[in-house]
């Protein structure tokens, strides 16, 4: 710990850098845990998984840089002044691009919350920008109800940029999670706080690169914060201890539906080891009605125990298969209606409820029913 005092200032050369392995056997994933802190009454800790945030230029492009980001934020006096709450900061060695995550690493991320849930009023996970509504869309899954904010956050350009986006991004990211009584897994970024579990990246460049198109975001960031109204927000579970449950990697595929697809592909996509199909349908769940050999094949993949989930290729949308001849079609041929469903979230809940559940029928009944927020139960077909 770094001295105490209302005035206290970062000093690296103070601070406490340990490595050591969380899970040995089970991941080759290390922990560096760099504590900067001036006795403050409220205390977050930051979990830094990588993400361009702390990269650095390499000739074979951006790469995370151990330690860059933590040296970084130590040349921010202003995450030394109030309101900002005192930082512990947990490092991953190695950290990762996040276009390498796997739900392996989601469960490490909310075992490492769960071990410190009680050492902190809020957690700041740092996360690369791909697949970062992935992780926010498994974690309120994996970790259940919670009473503590758990903000997720990240940036387009590393914080060593002039014009970067990251400092406004982890700042806010701190301020929410130290300060605000948010009981739910969020994704900051940009001038949005979104519900974890029903946000997406839509955009590659840009510094509002996230939404939530079948969900209001549940905080605005302007010259003020401005919080949805306590309604809106998860319920705090305040004697809940979370645990984190279990997930690992299943096998399942997306098929995209478009005009003139080939069902033989379709065919291909079905084999087994696969467990479970996501179809891209058409607006409210519609597909091609007038082809016997297309449904034909969904029908015998799901009476041969394949789960298969109608998703809209729409990105506000509600899928019910009941609307139109051509999604009554989908319904027939065995498919779960994935409602209003983010993609990101009906993968995260699959690899869940595959890693839970025995029955597929209550997978099927499960991917239905609203579990964690990720979607609106009108309770219809
Ligand atoms: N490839 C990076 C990542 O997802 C992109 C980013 O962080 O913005 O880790």
């Amino acid at each position: 710990m770094v001295g105490g005092g209302d005035d206290c200032r970062f000093n690296m050369a103070d601070s406490l850098w340990a490595v050591k392995l969380v899970f040995p056997g089970e991941t080759r994933l290390a922990l560096g845990e760099v504590k900067m802190s001036n006795q403050r009454m409220k205390k977050i800790c930051i979990i830094n998984t990588g993400g361009t945030i702390g990269m650095r230029e390499t000739a074979n492009g951006l790469r995370p840089e151990p330690g860059f980001l933590i040296e970084r934020m130590s040349q921010m006096p202003e995450l030394n002044q109030e309101p900002m709450p005192e930082f512990e900061i947990v490092e991953y060695d190695p950290l990762i691009d996040s276009s390498n995550m796997v739900p392996e690493q989601w469960l490490k991320i909310a075992h490492d919350i769960q071990q410190r849930y009680f050492d902190y009023s809020g957690f700041v996970v740092i996360h690369g920008t791909d697949t970062m509504a992935y992780t926010a869309s498994a974690l309120p899954f994996i970790l259940g109800p919670i009473a503590k904010p758990i903000i997720l956050t990240g940036s387009q350009l590393p914080l060593s940029q002039v014009r970067s986006d990251a400092r406004e991004n982890l700042k806010t990211a701190m301020l929410l999670a130290g300060n605000y009584n948010i009981p739910e897994v969020c994704l900051l970024f940009g001038d949005q706080l979104l519900r974890g579990c029903r946000s997406t990246k839509s955009s590659a460049t840009s510094f509002d690169a996230f939404e939530s198109p079948n969900f209001p975001a549940l905080g605005t960031i302007g010259t003020s914060i401005d919080i949805a109204s306590r309604g809106m927000l998860k319920p705090a579970e305040l004697n809940h201890l979370p645990i984190a449950k279990s997930i690992q990697s299943y096998e399942m595929a997306t098929f995209r539906l478009f005009p003139g697809m080939s069902t033989d592909v379709l065919k291909n996509v079905l084999q087994t080891p696969l467990k479970a199909l996501i179809v891209e349908s058409y607006g409210v769940g519609n597909g091609p009605s007038t082809s016997p050999d297309f449904l034909a094949a969904l029908q015998s993949a799901a009476d041969n125990g394949i789960v298969i989930v109608s998703c809209s290729q729409c990105k506000s949308a509600y899928v019910q298969q009941t609307d139109y001849e051509t999604g009554r079609a989908l319904l027939n041929a065995g498919l779960v209606s994935g409602r209003d469903m983010t993609l990101e979230a009906a993968i995260a809940k699959l690899h869940f409820l595959f890693s839970n559940y025995d029955s597929v029928d209550e997978i099927k009944r499960l991917m239905g029913t609203d579990l964690a927020g990720e979607l609106t139960d009108r309770n219809q077909g």
